[in-house]
């Protein structure tokens, strides 16, 4: 069986930037491509979860954006964490990564981190953003992202309203849609729910299965 490496990473800061909401980050000493992800355990020999990398390649600092799962295991543990605190984490790994065609981003929550280790990375031409939220707080990247590909970038809130976001979810969204082009890519990140339920709804709608590429968190 593959060992994975571990190393054991200091917390450079810890910050719960909205509810139940956190980003974490250490200082980078290992290469990765955007949209890879990372094993994070608090114990050397404890149970990890797979987590996407929310930082580009060439940047000092490793970011990781999770959701505090209350019944979980991990995510509360780690959200006590601060900085100077140690976590291990195992080698980047994973296939959801930048391709130069023409595509759509489809990401709900914490999904949204592939693509902005993308766009940190100077790899987003020809790309289209949908991020699906249930409140406008959440929108974390909002800024950046808005003024980097303007009405290529879409929020879509099922929670609040306000203006310039979608009301609805991102499926409710796409379902509605008069066109959705056929001969481009789509990269679904986030819940099983929701990818699962976006990719059914493409197929239907005419995408063929091989233009779409989903990087479920389970
Ligand atoms: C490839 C991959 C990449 C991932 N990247 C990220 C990421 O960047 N950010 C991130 O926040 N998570 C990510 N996840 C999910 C992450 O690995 C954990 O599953 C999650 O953080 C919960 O861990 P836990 O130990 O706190 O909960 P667990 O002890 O694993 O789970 C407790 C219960 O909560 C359920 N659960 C797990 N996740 C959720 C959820 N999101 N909402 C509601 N219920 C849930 C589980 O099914 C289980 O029943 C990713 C998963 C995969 C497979």
């Amino acid at each position: 069986m593959h060992q994975h490496i571990l190393s054991e990473q200091t917390l450079t800061f810890s910050e719960e930037i909205a509810e139940g909401v956190y980003l974490l980050g250490f200082s980078r000493d290992f290469s990765f491509r955007a949209g890879q992800v990372i094993g994070i355990g608090i114990e050397k020999d404890g149970p990890r979860r797979l987590y996407s990398i929310c930082s580009g390649e060439t940047e000092e600092e490793v970011r990781i954006l999770y959701n505090v799962i209350d019944e979980g295991y991990l995510t509360p543990r780690l959200s006590d964490l601060g900085q100077g605190d140690t976590i291990w984490i195992t080698e980047p790994r994973g296939e959801f990564l930048y391709d130069p065609a023409r595509a759509i981003y489809i990401a709900s929550g914490t999904g949204i981190a592939p693509f902005y280790s993308m766009f940190r990375s100077g790899q987003f031409g020809n790309k289209v953003l949908i991020h699906g939220e249930r409140y406008l707080e959440r929108f974390y990247f909002y800024n950046e992202f808005s003024d980097a590909l303007g009405d290529d970038y879409l929020r879509c809130c099922s929670g609040e309203e306000a203006r310039d976001v979608y009301h609805g979810r991102v499926t409710d969204y796409l379902r509605n849609a008069a066109t959705l082009p056929e001969d481009f890519k789509y990269y679904l990140c986030g819940r099983a729910e929701m990818v699962v339920e976006t990719r059914d709804l493409l197929i239907e709608r005419g995408i063929p299965f091989n233009q779409i590429i989903s990087e479920i968190y389970f």
